[in-house]
């Protein structure tokens, strides 16, 4: 189908996009295109505007790495979130995340803050962000604001993001020294949405003691959530097989997961017990 019809605005500047977000009340920021564009051709979304923001990108896609965090612009491609070097190094569970989404050309235009502001329950970067407690710092008429990872997902796809509003930045705190992150997707076959998502960041001190854990869910509720049975269950306690195990037996106890052709609740319920347990084990191999 084609989408309805819409007015096409290409700014030079986040400047010039903010204030056209700010004068045209029912327009839509357009990042990649890889969701709102299906979205805008099943007619599900039928902005009246579209703010292509992908001349600004000199001044949206970038990976710095800040004194107290790493800084990735919002128009960042998955792909260069894939592939830079500090990222490997600092947050693997980002090159997890990012390696997994659909394929190359899909990797290539979707953007970081695009799959952030989406807000698929189902997608990767969501999720494995969720793990790292970073910071959305958007931009509006009436300034800069910094929203915690927290309060960022809202709903299904709804994030706090306002109507006039861009995400221009995500900045993820350094982890301490002896931490390690891994992230696992569960899909039936390579590419897909996740039936079950599991993001972990975690921090261990002397005698493999964690010290700090944060684990997070996708695809098993409205928005991805942070399993914090399962973290209060290892924090402060000796990371091994068997409290590895004791702990993902908790880690569906948040969880709301729906039924749906790739999966049951039941089978959601259980599998996140199995890639918590797999996704923990991964994270404290890299410390
Ligand atoms: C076939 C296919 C398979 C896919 N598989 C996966 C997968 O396995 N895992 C996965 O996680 N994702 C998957 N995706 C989604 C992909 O990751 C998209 O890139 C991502 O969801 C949206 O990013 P985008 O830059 O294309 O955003 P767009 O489609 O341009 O925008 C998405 C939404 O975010 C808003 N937006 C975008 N940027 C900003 C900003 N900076 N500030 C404010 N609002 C903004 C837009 O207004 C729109 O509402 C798939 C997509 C396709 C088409």
């Amino acid at each position: 189908m084609y989408p309805k019809k819409f007015d096409y605005f290409l700014p030079g500047s986040l400047n010039e996009a903010i204030k056209l977000l700010h004068e045209r009340e029912d327009s839509k920021v357009l990042a990649g295109g890889q969701s709102l564009l299906a979205l805008m051709k099943l007619r599900l979304a039928a902005p009246a505007a579209l703010v292509d923001i992908t001349q600004v990108k000199d001044e949206l896609s970038y990976i710095k790495k800040e004194k107290t965090h790493l800084a990735v612009g919002a128009l960042t491609p998955h792909d260069h979130l894939e592939h830079n070097k500090v990222v490997g190094s600092l947050f693997p569970i980002l090159v997890d995340a990012a390696s997994k989404i659909g394929d190359q050309q899909i990797r290539n235009r979707g953007t970081v803050g695009g799959s952030c502001c989406h807000a698929d329950p189902a997608a990767d970067l969501p999720t494995a962000f969720l793990a790292l407690d970073p910071k959305f710092v958007v931009r509006g008429t009436r300034g800069q604001r910094s929203i915690p990872s927290s309060d960022f997902f809202v709903d299904t796809f709804s994030t706090a993001v306002k109507k006039d509003e861009i995400l221009t930045e995500i900045r993820i705190p350094y982890l301490p020294k002896r931490s390690g992150s891994a992230y696992i997707k569960h899909s039936r076959r390579e590419g897909d949405f996740a039936i079950v998502g599991v993001g972990v960041a975690l921090t261990v001190g002397p005698k493999n003691v964690c010290k700090d854990i944060r684990i997070s869910l996708g695809a098993v509720a409205p928005t991805p959530i942070r399993a914090k049975s399962a973290e209060k269950h290892l924090k402060g306690k000796k990371l091994n097989e068997e409290t590895i195990v004791a702990s993902a037996e908790e880690a569906n106890l948040e969880a709301d997961p729906p039924s749906d052709m790739h999966g049951s609740r039941e089978y959601r319920l259980e599998m996140i017990k199995v890639f918590t347990k797999r996704a923990v084990k991964l994270a404290l191999s890299r410390v």
